[in-house]
């Protein structure tokens, strides 16, 4: 009987397997399609300075949009294109797609920085001139782009951390690094690489100014940003207790849904109009 059970939930086990294994090998088909077809769209966020109220820039985010127009969010295949190496393909077209958007945008809103997020896929000896092509061909300064790089991407391979990232900033391009304080947080890097600023983890904004322990090190980050000279970037800003608490640390700049969500092109143009009105 024992036996019998036993093997009924090994079939079961493997049975189960098989549906994962089905089903990620069906999503990465239809995600090769779905970039062949154009179906990834990049959606922006404002990030503002928080003293002016003034925008300094956007970050691009991905999409999926599917056939019938549902939306699917970056973790439901980021994770699939990074495995199965798409990423590669699918980051130059972010990449690509964001540099042409912004100097379409230059002329009608000014000089601001676009935040392209870098996987640890792509980070590899490559992405510089990967980067300059994109540039090149969009006609886009380099002084306007911006990439975010996490710290367990830059933790990987030091003396390759240092060698990309001073191609990327010698040729006039901002590192920023993505989700701080999540990953390995050390100090060192920010001695090494030539980084242009720190994106302080939603995590940490999210209970602050109530949760004591996220104040501090809320605080902390902030004036070791301002110590340092690196900039800093509080992320995932949705209250206006949020904001008054970074603002009495002079955080320099916020990004969050109290100032917009990610909005397709279109919608965020409106937005940005809106906001020169006011
Ligand atoms: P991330 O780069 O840290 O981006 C911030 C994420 O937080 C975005 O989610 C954004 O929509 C969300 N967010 C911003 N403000 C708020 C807020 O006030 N409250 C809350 N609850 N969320 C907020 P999204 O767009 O779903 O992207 C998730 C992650 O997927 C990104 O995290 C990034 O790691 C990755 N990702 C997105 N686009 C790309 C891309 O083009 N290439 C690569 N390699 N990764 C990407
Ligand atoms: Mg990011
Ligand atoms: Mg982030
Ligand atoms: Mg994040």
């Amino acid at each position: 009987r024992a036996k019998e059970e036993g093997g009924a939930r090994a079939q079961r086990y493997l049975a189960a397997m098989q549906d994962v294994i089905t089903s990620r090998l069906a999503l990465e088909k239809n995600l090769r399609k779905a970039l062949e077809r154009g179906e990834f769209v990049l959606h922006y966020q404002p990030k503002v300075d928080i003293r002016t109220g003034a925008v300094t820039g956007m970050e691009a985010l991905v999409r999926w949009v599917r056939d019938d127009g549902t939306i699917v969010p970056p973790q439901d295949f980021i994770p699939v294109a990074e495995k199965t190496g798409l990423i590669v393909a699918l980051g130059e077209f972010v990449l690509r797609e964001a540099c042409r958007q912004m100097h379409a945008w230059q002329k009608r809103f000014g000089r601001l920085k676009m935040a392209v997020n870098i996987s640890a896929r792509q980070f590899q000896p490559g992405l510089p001139d990967t980067v300059a092509s994109a540039l090149a061909d969009a006609g886009l300064d380099p002084g306007l782009l911006e990439l975010e790089i996490t710290e367990t991407t830059m933790m990987r391979d030091l003396a390759l951390t240092v060698s990309v990232l001073e191609r990327l900033t010698t040729g006039g391009i901002a590192v920023a690094i993505d989700d701080f304080g999540t990953g390995h947080s050390s100090l060192y890097y920010l001695k090494t690489f030539p980084i242009s600023s720190i994106k302080i983890d939603r995590s940490f904004v999210r209970d602050i100014p109530n949760d004591e322990t996220d104040a501090t090190i809320v605080t902390t980050v902030v004036s070791m940003g301002r110590n340092l000279g690196i900039g800093i970037v509080a992320e995932g800003v949705e209250t206006e207790a949020q904001l008054d608490f970074l603002r009495s640390l002079e955080c320099p700049e916020v990004q969050g849904y109290y100032f917009s969500k990610p909005l397709p092109p279109h919608a965020f143009e409106a937005w940005m109009e809106n906001r020169l009105r006011v």
